[in-house]
């Protein structure tokens, strides 16, 4: 029988402790063992509480296999080097996380790696930017700020007529909403920075596909050490314990929301997958279960939008998302700070632009939160 992902969360992967009988998962953060017995060692990525958390992740994503990492961005770059050689090309969607620009723009030049940034919703430039050469395309979906969806299945089609590795950053939608292995896709990547862990309080990545290619981001990533500590990889597994629970109140109340600023009149334009006058509704629908907590919106003219962030009592104005509490940032003063101001505005990134991650508070002081600072700050 197979479990459903809530039941999931809580049970997949957990170590029984049959020598205390303890109703969770111990941990076992020795980092030297018996080598007459075992090769166990944290580097190696197969100590019991990494293999355990691995296991949990797997079953999360439909997976074979997982890796864990000491960042989002450790499973990233480990990745993509697992896999890349001098003279290769990679195709990245246009609006994929800073860090993971910086880390393209900067390294892959020094290893001669080529690369293409394109709007991969436009098959017919995809298709003209795949080369002889291309050996990984790379995207997220929903995108950062502007909750953007991508045909995840053509993507994953495409890749592999051509025989190149598919791989999604999931991190948005959270192993909850969205299963890109299910639509093809051969390898994802969490920030489990976010949802996974949940509460603001864990750096970590991974990685999940087949056996096959996690053996040799293994076998590459030994070498490069990013591995997350035993310590974490335990909290990490408690965390995702909640991951559905969490992440399905998310869902609720950011839909919630999106409908209540989408109907106030001191709003622009909100931009949620889930409401059915996003671009891609239809898409979204068809690959996420759930339309996730993120989103963006636009204040009118008419609001000072600094001052409105800064009356907000519940949402705190902090950088990164997924937690538990509610937050909100200002695209154009974070991640798209060093972002020219005229691409800026191609983009779509105006000053006015705020992201909001949205908590598991109770939706009426959410939305209480936002309307008393609204009506507050009209100029
Ligand atoms: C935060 C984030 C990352 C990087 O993760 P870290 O854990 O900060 O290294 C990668 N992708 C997305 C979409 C993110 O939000």
């Amino acid at each position: 029988m197979s479990k459903k992902i809530g039941t999931k969360c809580v049970h997949s992967g957990n170590i029984v402790d049959d020598k205390f009988h303890g109703s969770i998962s111990p941990i076992y953060p020795a980092t030297t063992y018996d080598y007459r017995k075992t090769d166990t060692y944290p580097r190696y990525f197969n100590t019991p509480n990494q293999l355990a958390l691995s296991r949990k992740i797997s079953d999360l994503e439909s997976a074979e296999d997982s890796i864990l990492f000491g960042s989002g961005l450790g499973a990233v770059s480990s990745t993509m080097f697992s896999f890349l050689k001098s003279g290769d090309h990679v195709i990245l969607h246009d609006s994929i996380y800073g860090g993971t620009i910086n880390l393209v723009n900067t390294e892959f030049k020094k290893f001669n790696i080529d690369f293409s940034y394109i709007d991969i919703n436009d098959v017919d430039l995809l298709k003209s930017t795949i080369k002889k050469n291309t050996r990984i395309i790379y995207f997220e979906t929903p995108t950062n700020p502007l909750l953007q969806i991508v045909d995840i299945s053509l993507i994953s089609s495409l890749a592999k007529e051509n025989n190149i590795i598919s791989i999604i950053d999931n991190t948005f939608a959270s192993p909850i909403n969205q299963n890109p292995i299910n639509f093809g896709i051969d390898l994802v990547i969490h920030s489990a920075t976010k949802y996974l862990g949940g509460h603001s309080d864990i750096l970590a990545g991974s990685v999940s596909g087949a056996k096959e290619h996690i053996d040799k981001i293994k076998k590459s990533g030994i070498n490069y050490g990013a591995n997350l500590s035993d310590y974490t990889v335990w909290l990490l597994e408690r965390s995702i314990k909640t991951l559905s629970v969490r992440v399905n109140a998310q869902n609720q109340n950011a839909l919630d929301l999106a409908k209540f600023l989408d109907e106030n009149s001191l709003i622009k334009k909100v931009f949620y997958p889930g409401l059915v006058n996003h671009l891609s509704h239809e898409i979204a629908s068809k690959q996420m279960k759930g339309f996730g907590g993120m989103m963006s919106f636009e204040v009118t003219d008419k609001i000072n939008s600094e001052d409105f962030v800064s009356d907000l009592k519940i949402i705190s104005p902090t950088m990164s998302l997924a937690g538990v509490e509610s937050s909100i940032t200002s695209p154009s003063k974070t991640s798209h700070k060093k972002v020219d101001p005229q691409i800026r505005k191609k983009l779509g990134i105006s000053d006015n632009l705020l992201r909001f991650s949205v908590g598991i508070e109770d939706i009426e002081d959410l939305m209480l939160d936002l309307d008393k600072s609204l009506k507050n700050n009209v100029r």
